[in-house]
């Protein structure tokens, strides 16, 4: 057992970097950006971990990751370049986009980077011309319905697909490494990599008695942050995974990328209440982040936010509103909260993944600032035990 619990500031921090920072403000720990890998490391111990930037690209996350000696996941000539500039070597980089704009891959050309997924035909061409002597993977799609964010609904090609995918790109002169998957983000159960994992290890059977050694397995990425009324146990389901893959794959490299669980538990956000109001009887508080920043999770993660409050007693159900002024800048309806008031603070913890990536600038407002809690710990680090109460 780990017995790790999630990066989560005090309600003494909270007050005191609002005073001191102002609000919107999101604290990143990068103590806990490494705990989180050093898990999967202890836990899939053969997995050459790939960070999937595109949850989180703060280039203090990149560093501190690049210090790990972690792979990455990269989706855009925009996320190749900003590696490669960072001094990142180009086979710690995959380009696991099975659709790839003519600018990636000029990208690739430019700075090395050979490894990349496929699912279609259409790709190959595109590679081979680009890249000729590119590792390529073929993306499998995996059906997992109880995924949080289903990528199989936009990317993998079928099993039945896969044999002929693979020799077409091996007759265009691409060199076929092996087969890559997502189980679906935020995954919290076992299952879907072990059916993955069955269906995966017959076809690399096939295709080594068609011709085709296949020597990477990329299980993807989907390993689950501690969330909300959803109960599960990591480790068992990393040691569940880990177990499969020394039976059935002893020999093959293995590949993960994970993006929500590197950076999702290592970011709180501190937000304030600017405004007050009620609305045919239920209390409206209007806070200084929205759905146009951090909140964006919310529309483009489909993730239910915890909001706590620092305050004890009844609660009531309220409406929370960003600050722009657009109506969709609507949060959350009907949430129980104790009552608040101009100026209270509330914490989300957790708040790392798919949040301050697609955060904009809309109405004029900047994105929240952020700081390392590390740089200011000594400062603001109290006893833990005065935490907030759940909201
Ligand atoms: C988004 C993405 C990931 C990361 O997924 P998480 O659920 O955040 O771990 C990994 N691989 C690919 C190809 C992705 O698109």
């Amino acid at each position: 057992m780990e017995n790790k619990k999630p990066f989560h500031l005090t309600r003494s921090a909270v007050h005191e970097l609002a005073r001191d920072y102002g609000t919107p403000l999101l604290v990143v720990s990068l103590s806990e950006i490494e705990r989180n890998y050093m898990i999967l490391r202890r836990h899939l111990p053969r997995v050459h971990v790939h960070y999937a930037i595109k949850a989180n690209p703060d280039p203090r996350i990149l560093e501190r990751m690049i210090a790990m000696g972690s792979g990455f996941d990269v989706a855009s000539d925009g996320e190749i370049m900003l590696l490669h500039r960072m001094g990142v070597e180009s086979d710690r980089m995959v380009y696991a986009n099975p659709v790839k704009r003519r600018e990636g891959l000029a990208a690739c050309r430019f700075t090395g980077v050979k490894y990349m997924t496929f699912d279609n035909e259409s790709e190959i061409g595109k590679i081979a011309a680009v890249v000729p002597d590119a590792r390529v993977l073929l993306r499998l799609r995996i059906d997992n319905r109880k995924a949080h964010v289903d990528l199989n609904k936009k990317f993998g090609c079928g099993a039945d697909q896969a044999l002929d995918l693979m020799h077409k790109a091996k007759d265009a002169g691409l060199d076929v490494a092996g087969i890559a998957f997502h189980v679906g983000s935020q995954t919290t159960l076992a299952d879907p990599f072990l059916t993955a994992l069955d269906i995966t290890r017959d076809l690399f059977d096939q295709a080594a008695a068609e011709g085709l050694p296949l020597y990477i397995l990329d299980i993807g990425g989907g390993m689950p942050i501690p969330e909300h009324k959803v109960k599960f146990n990591l480790e068992e389901i990393l040691d569940q995974i880990n177990a499969r893959l020394d039976e059935d794959f002893p020999d093959t490299e293995i590949w993960s990328e994970p993006g929500r669980y590197i950076c999702g538990s290592a970011v709180n956000l501190i937000t304030s209440v600017i405004g007050v109001t009620e609305r045919n009887n239920t209390p409206w508080y209007y806070l200084d982040e929205g759905l146009y920043g951090t909140f964006s999770g919310i529309l483009f993660d489909q993730w239910d936010f915890k909001l706590e409050t620092f305050k004890t007693g009844p609660r009531i159900k309220a409406t929370f509103a960003g600050p722009s002024c657009d109506s969709l800048d609507i949060m959350f309806r009907d949430r129980r909260t104790q009552p608040l008031e101009m100026g209270d603070l509330l914490l989300v913890p957790a708040c790392g993944a798919y949040t301050s990536a697609s955060a904009t600038t809309f109405n004029g407002f900047p994105k929240a600032k952020s700081i390392v809690w590390e740089d200011v710990e000594e400062e603001y680090g109290t006893e833990p035990g005065t935490d907030a109460a759940a909201g």
